[in-house]
């Protein structure tokens, strides 16, 4: 991977470059300083996909875990997944990023956050999170029809779209394209 993600510029890549679903895990996360396994796999592999150091993941981690579980916990029960999926345990396999299909295939249960939130939000939070991106009217609509007839990665793209300002015309099919396809807009 071409580019590379350090800690400190996390939050303002999230707002500029990072698709819905991985937004809406760092807003969790920096707001309850915990997510669950599905979560951490899911925004924890992406956050590797797009560049973010070993090193780098087990400070981001340890920041907000130790808030939560204090970091002697994080160190004993955390981490070692985090080395884990950057091939540093186990198997040393070295995990690669969820794609789309996988997220959207994805069954989150109460107090989870992974998923798609084009999926797995009700309309209401829907709107709300797009809103926040600052996506509204026209647009918004459309987006909302897409979801309806279950089109949820064109759902994506439109959002991609009304917020950079430009067409997609390869469609969002990966977290980790929609990070870099906006990297490419913004840089
Ligand atoms: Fe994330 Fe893909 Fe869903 Fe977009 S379509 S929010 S990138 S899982």
């Amino acid at each position: 991977d071409a580019v590379e993600i350090s800690l400190k510029d996390i939050d303002q890549l999230a707002k500029s470059s990072f698709p819905l679903c991985m937004r809406h895990m760092l807003d969790k996360l920096r707001e309850n300083h915990h997510l669950k396994h599905g979560g951490r796999m899911q925004f924890g592999l992406f956050l590797k996909g797009a560049g973010l150091k070993l090193e780098d993941a087990l400070a981001f981690w340890r920041a907000e875990f130790s808030q939560k579980v204090g970091s002697e916990r994080f160190d004993k029960e955390y981490a070692y997944s985090i080395r884990h999926n950057y091939g540093k345990e186990g198997k040393r396999t070295d995990y690669t990023p969820y794609s789309c299909q996988k997220i959207i295939s994805a069954t989150p249960g109460v107090g989870d956050h992974h998923g798609c939130p084009y999926r797995h939000f009700g309309d209401e939070n829907l709107r709300a999170a797009l809103n926040k991106m600052g996506v509204g009217g026209h647009a918004l609509e459309e987006i909302m029809d897409k979801v309806k007839n279950r089109h949820y990665q064109l759902a994506c793209t439109l959002t991609f779209e009304a917020t950079h300002g430009v067409s997609c015309d390869s469609g969002i099919n990966h977290p980790n394209q929609y990070f870099s396809e906006s990297q490419k807009v913004l840089r």
